[in-house]
């Protein structure tokens, strides 16, 4: 972690930063604007909870699933930097559109908003790769760093643009989150000299053409399966994880005891809490892996990924914690929503940017940005799925939900370990030349 990295980086980490401030922003007030009610003061569009978690839904799905087109523009057509920057545009853009308030301008800045993203954030992740040559070691730490970034922007979003948003105005927490945007634009823009050699369009080779269906070699094989069996792995994964703003979120705010020396936390300030562990556990997990390789053990990515699923379970099993608690009638201690928490980002950090980096390490460059594209839409589904599983809760009751994510995460993550030796030979065939 040590050896200094190309400034590049620092350019998209506040790109990046920016860009999810501006999406966690106008997440954080989404479903709070579409459930108030239209009279009164800062009105909202009076919808009822479950149209607005369903909207919810597609739009968390969507953004990510864009990243498919966004991917195949920047591989075929663009090049990742122009996509990304016209994906900003769109973003900034999409913000700036709901800040007026009128239904019309309410849809076209949601679609605005997917479009851009799609084109924004897989490439973003695709160019930090870019800044690495094949097998610099200093790949994972930049991807650490960067993920850093992106909870900056995660963390402070929800209070600032939250605060905005509910205390002056639905219009103007959108039209704080453009302007986030529009400061990522501005740092993208003046930081193009560092980004002269990545994201450009690579040209196409002569012998293409005529040879479009050359055979996949052994070790292409693996590496591709390598990248879907990880895919499976975030769908869970980000299934589990994104209860944080929907089922999580509700229970907070009706089953915990969210006073501390007197003063009651209100729950929206809960959804920062996850990211502000990223920010300070980031370093720390990703140095236990690297100091757990550079001894000789186990540390492939798909490993990390497993024990990332394991860990995860327990981070529900505290939520069965309090569920068990608030089942004899009292609101449940809160250290069950935060030891909740850290536990589920120690997962994350063991599987989001060390899929990120392999990802980049994996796919063959041609296809970088595509490859990139899928893995946000199998993350996009996580969050489809999230959503599905937090409505069971209305039926089949918290306790069963949150001990039913947990025994999942466990049962899926011995799975990987069970078959781990075969895994083992796959990744390692598939890691071999580049790590
Ligand atoms: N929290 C991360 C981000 O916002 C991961 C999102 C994802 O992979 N779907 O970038």
């Amino acid at each position: 972690m040590t050896s200094r990295h190309p400034k590049g980086l620092a350019i998209l980490f506040f790109t990046e930063m920016w860009e999810r401030f501006s999406f966690y922003g106008m997440r954080a007030i989404l479903v709070l604007y579409l459930t108030k009610e239209t009279m009164g003061a800062n009105p909202g569009l009076g919808w009822s909870n479950t149209d607005a978690l369903a909207l919810y839904g597609w739009y968390t799905m969507l953004v990510y699933v864009m990243s498919i087109p966004g991917g195949y523009v920047a591989d075929r057509l663009l090049g990742q930097k122009k996509t990304v920057f016209i994906g900003g545009m769109f973003i900034a853009l999409g913000q700036l559109t709901l800040a007026i308030d009128n239904m019309v301008a309410f849809y076209t800045g949601l679609a605005l908003i997917i479009t851009g993203v799609g084109g924004l954030k897989p490439n973003i992740s695709t160019m930090v790769g870019g800044l690495y040559k094949q097998g610099d070691s200093r790949r994972d730490s930049g991807f650490t760093i960067f993920y850093i970034g992106i909870n900056i922007g995660a963390a402070s979003a929800p209070l600032l643009v939250g605060y905005v948003g509910e205390v002056y105005g639905w219009h103007y927490g959108f039209g704080l989150a453009g302007i986030g945007m529009l400061l990522g634009q501005i740092v993208y823009i003046w930081g193009q000299k560092y980004l002269k050699d990545v994201g450009n369009l690579l040209p196409v080779k002569k012998t293409e053409g005529k040879k479009e269906h050359t055979p996949l070699t052994k070790i292409e094989k693996d590496r591709i399966i390598v990248l879907l069996i990880s895919f499976l792995i975030v769908i869970v994964f980000w299934g589990a994880y994104e209860q944080a703003g929907g089922l999580m979120n509700l229970y907070t705010k009706a089953k915990i005891n969210r006073v501390v020396l007197g003063w009651e936390i209100p729950t929206s300030l809960f959804q920062s809490v996850p990211a502000f562990f990223v920010i300070i556990l980031g370093t720390a997990v990703a140095s236990f892996w690297a100091k757990r390789q550079l001894k000789g053990k186990e540390a492939s990515s798909l490993f990390k990924m497993a024990i990332g699923t394991f860990i995860m379970g327990f981070g529900f099993l505290m939520m069965s914690g309090a569920a068990l608690e608030a089942a004899t009638g009292v609101k449940a201690m809160l250290i069950w929503l935060i030891a909740s928490y850290l536990l589920q980002v120690i997962g994350e950090l063991s599987i989001s940017p060390v899929a990120l980096s392999f990802i980049t390490k994996l796919a063959p460059a041609k296809y970088a940005s595509i490859m990139m594209g899928i893995y946000f839409a199998a993350t996009g589904l996580g969050n489809k799925l999230a959503g599905l599983v937090g409505e069971l809760a209305s039926n089949a009751g918290e306790l069963e939900v949150f001990t039913g994510i947990a025994v999942f995460c466990f049962a899926f993550g011995a799975l990987l370990l069970v078959f781990f030796k075969k895994l083992k030979v796959l990744t390692h065939n598939a890691e071999a030349i580049t790590n």
